[in-house]
């Protein structure tokens, strides 16, 4: 019995992505596991939270972490450590930051992106004012070096496929100027694979999604200096309240991290070849459309597969197929691609989140609502501003 029958819901086939909107990732048994066996029992966090520090502690490199309840939080609860320390009055005080010294954060303008809320944002619930560096799509170190100033807190680098691919500060070079001028560094690595790289570059937090590539339960996980970390930690005490995150889901990171250590990356990464592999082959002989298999943007090891759609050829534009596959005919699964830039006559399909078996489906419906198009009488072709008012328009009486 799927509990989504129950509840009404459509059985959604993840070909996007570890997205929050479509309930992030696929949970893996072992952590299910974990955090079952933990909810009917009572721990002492703060033990818990300590076995979470050895375990990131472990798994990033660091010398401490600990478990919040998203990235999102992370980044706003590092941010007033640096504004803070230690100190629980300044934690209570919070987000009132006129009288700190240190209220600012500089961030390159091209790493202001929205994961599903600003990120500026994240920054600025910590009470901390935003000091872009650069031009959205350049931003050089004389440009960072002139925005640290005295008043200083910190600096945050994203890494991210949201962000500008090109002209941004190297990190080691954002790292190197930042703690010229004694400046923590925060790494937003929300998506990234690698749980060593950053705090191996120098990185003074490094921050990932629990949820993500991870398989975790919903959290956000903390690496860092421990000083830091556990100025970070206090803030459960203030502003992280509001965030906080419950013992399964920090059973659930742990069971993750270990998770993470033991999986077979190559046997998966085989896996996933083979289907971008069939779908390339298949797909590549229908007409309008050139499928070509696309690496991650930030170098994690994972591909993914490009679809160009000609609409004069194929009939259809890349976002109206993309809508087609996602509201399909009675009784046919509905399928999310990976369209965030559609408008540009293409779109993914992301192999990591898949079931056995789904490869197929999705491979079904994309030759069958291609074929749709290819019969029409009329080509499919909506103004892009209009699908993305219906979009807006679309949520816009939830609950209705
Ligand atoms: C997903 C994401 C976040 C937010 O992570 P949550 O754990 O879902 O809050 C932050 N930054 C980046 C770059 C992301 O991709």
């Amino acid at each position: 019995m799927d509990i989504r029958s129950r509840f009404g819901l459509r059985p959604v086939i993840n070909a996007s992505g570890t997205m929050t909107s479509l309930g992030a990732s696929i949970v893996s048994a072992p952590v299910i596991d974990a955090v079952a066996q933990v909810l009917p029992q009572f721990v002492e966090i703060d033990d818990l939270q300590r076995r979470a520090s050895a375990a990131i502690a472990e798994a990033c490199g660091s010398e401490a972490g600990y478990i919040t309840a998203s990235c999102s939080a992370a980044i706003t609860l590092c941010i007033a450590a640096t504004m803070t320390g230690d100190d629980h009055g300044l934690i209570e005080r919070l987000p009132d930051t006129s009288a700190l010294q240190r209220n600012e954060v500089v961030i390159q303008t091209g790493h202001l992106v929205n994961y599903g809320a600003p990120v500026d944002q994240a920054i600025r619930l910590s009470g901390a004012r935003v000091v872009p560096v650069g031009a959205a799509t350049e931003a050089h170190g004389y440009q960072l070096n002139t925005a640290i100033t005295e008043r200083t807190a910190a600096a945050l680098y994203v890494v991210s496929h949201h962000t500008v691919q090109f002209g941004m500060i190297p990190l080691e070079e954002f790292i190197a100027l930042a703690h010229a001028k004694g400046v923590p560094v925060i790494v937003d690595a929300a998506s990234e694979y690698d749980l060593k790289r950053f705090i191996e570059a120098g990185a003074d937090f490094a921050l990932y999604s629990a949820h993500k590539f991870l398989g975790g339960l919903t959290a956000g996980i903390v690496a860092g200096k421990k000083t830091l970390v556990r100025a970070a930690y206090f803030q459960n005490g203030g502003i992280g309240r509001g965030m906080k995150v419950g013992k399964e889901g920090i059973v659930g990171a742990i069971a993750a991290l270990e998770q993470w250590q033991q999986r077979d990356h190559v046997a998966v990464r085989a896996r996933e070849r083979g289907y971008l592999t069939l779908w390339r082959e298949t797909l590549n002989r229908c007409d309008g459309v050139w499928a070509e298999i696309d690496a991650d943007p930030t170098g994690n090891p994972l591909d993914r597969l490009k679809l160009h759609i000609d609409p004069r050829q194929a009939r259809i534009t890349a976002w109206d197929l993309a809508d087609a596959l996602a509201r399909p005919p009675e009784g046919e699964a509905p399928v999310i691609v990976r369209d965030h830039e559609a408008e540009l006559h293409f779109f993914f399909i992301d192999p990591c989140n898949l079931h056995p078996g789904e490869e197929q489906i999705v491979l079904a419906r994309l030759t069958a609502e291609l074929e749709r198009a290819r019969q029409s009488p009329e080509p499919v072709v909506t103004p892009f501003y209009q699908r993305d008012a219906r979009r807006v328009a679309a949520r816009r009486n939830w609950p209705d």
